[in-house]
């Protein structure tokens, strides 16, 4: 089996998250993709972010009726917050059989050479950078390309139509009762509401 792994906070998922992992399974031919949200990650540290059960709730009201897209508690069910190594080699023992495929949007990529043992995650699994607004997949190919010793044809760039839209500017959003519908999945709002997150006290 072909699987891809999506690690992000996802405080809240929404569509570029989803158009992102249903591309990413069409181009590579995955047969599944598990979400995995993170515990508590250190870059984030400066605001308050939605206690993790939360976050995994909204991931999975989001994935449940897909059959190829599944979510997983393991980062958020460890104290310490996890290197993406870490949760890599979980997976890779889990699933000795498997192929591994970690998905991230360019944002990310562009930072890969300075995640915590580049050389041991493309070792462990490939990766598939994803098309996100602001950060052109091909400046983030030849970065890569001239600023590490990595095998690059263990990198995968997917175009997708770019999705100018991230959590951070739909935590404004939700604040200020504007509307995200489309934007975030009918049942997601409908838990965002119930149970009144992001009503106050986030940053943005
Ligand atoms: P925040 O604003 O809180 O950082 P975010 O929208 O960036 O939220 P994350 O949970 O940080 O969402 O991202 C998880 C993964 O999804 C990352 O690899 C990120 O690059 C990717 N991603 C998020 N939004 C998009 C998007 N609109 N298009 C493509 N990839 C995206
Ligand atoms: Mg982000």
């Amino acid at each position: 089996m072909r699987m891809g792994l999506f690690g992000g906070t996802f405080d809240p998922i929404h569509i570029g998250h989803l158009v992102a992992a249903r591309l990413a399974k069409e181009a590579l031919q995955l047969d599944r993709v598990i979400f995995i949200p993170s515990g508590i990650p250190p870059h984030k540290s400066g605001r308050e972010i939605t206690p993790a059960g939360n976050r995994f709730e909204m991931v999975k009201l989001a994935v449940e009726q897909e059959p190829d897209f599944s979510v997983s508690d393991w980062e958020i069910r460890r104290e310490v917050p996890s290197y993406t190594v870490d949760t890599l080699e979980s997976f890779a023992s889990q699933f000795p059989d498997d192929e591994l495929y970690f998905i991230v949007g360019a944002d990310m990529l562009y930072d890969f050479p300075n995640w915590h043992n580049p050389g041991r995650i493309l070792e462990i699994c490939q990766v598939i950078g994803m098309t996100r607004p602001g950060f052109a997949l091909d400046e983030c190919r030849t970065l890569l390309r001239t600023s590490m010793l990595l095998p690059e044809h263990r990198i995968h760039f997917v175009e997708m139509p770019g999705l100018e839209i991230s959590s951070t500017w739909l935590r404004d959003r939700l604040r200020q009762r504007r509307s995200v519908h489309y934007l975030i999945p009918d049942r997601v709002i409908r838990f965002i509401e119930e149970n009144g997150l992001y009503d106050r006290g986030h940053d943005s």
